[in-house]
């Protein structure tokens, strides 16, 4: 199974913020949309980082409330780990498992095509594995 599999159900939209928003703003888009990661796209549309709520955590870490009042550029993580749409879904738990992340921007040739994340992944493991039960189960029934 592969990454261009799960887009193609669940779509290429993608949530963005700019590095010069504040995380105010930010969290109030994470908030709406009830997300846990925002990607981070500059006036070009350029992927120049990703902000999830583990950074916002960090932040307010540091910086107790004037947490908020920073800019997304400040708090984001960058560079960003991206997959190919012909990448397996294996391979996309893999780089989810050893980098300790939730959330994988799908890029082709500078194109951003959507975001993969860790709910997805699961999602589609589950299904694939009752699949391949039923497939079984038909088989020793016959
Ligand atoms: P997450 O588990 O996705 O909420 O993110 C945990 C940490 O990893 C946060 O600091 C994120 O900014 C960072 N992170 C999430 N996804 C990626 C990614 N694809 N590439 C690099 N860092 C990421």
């Amino acid at each position: 199974m592969f990454v261009s599999d799960i887009l193609g159900h669940k779509g290429s939209r993608v949530i963005a913020v700019t590095p010069d928003e504040t995380l105010a703003s930010a969290i109030a888009t994470l908030s709406a949309r009830r997300i846990g990661a925002v990607l981070v796209l500059d006036a070009d549309k350029k992927l120049v980082g990703i902000l999830s709520e583990r950074d916002i955590l960090h932040a307010v870490a540091r910086r107790a409330a004037e947490a908020l009042t920073l800019r997304v550029g400040e708090a984001m993580t960058t560079p960003v780990v991206t997959c190919d749409p012909d990448d397996t879904v294996e391979h996309v738990m893999e780089l989810m498992t050893n980098g300790r992340f939730r959330h994988l921007p799908v890029v082709r040739r500078g194109d951003l095509l959507g975001v993969v994340s860790i709910g997805d992944v699961v999602k589609w493991r589950l299904d694939e594995t009752r699949q391949e039960a039923e497939v079984l189960r038909q088989y020793i029934a016959t």
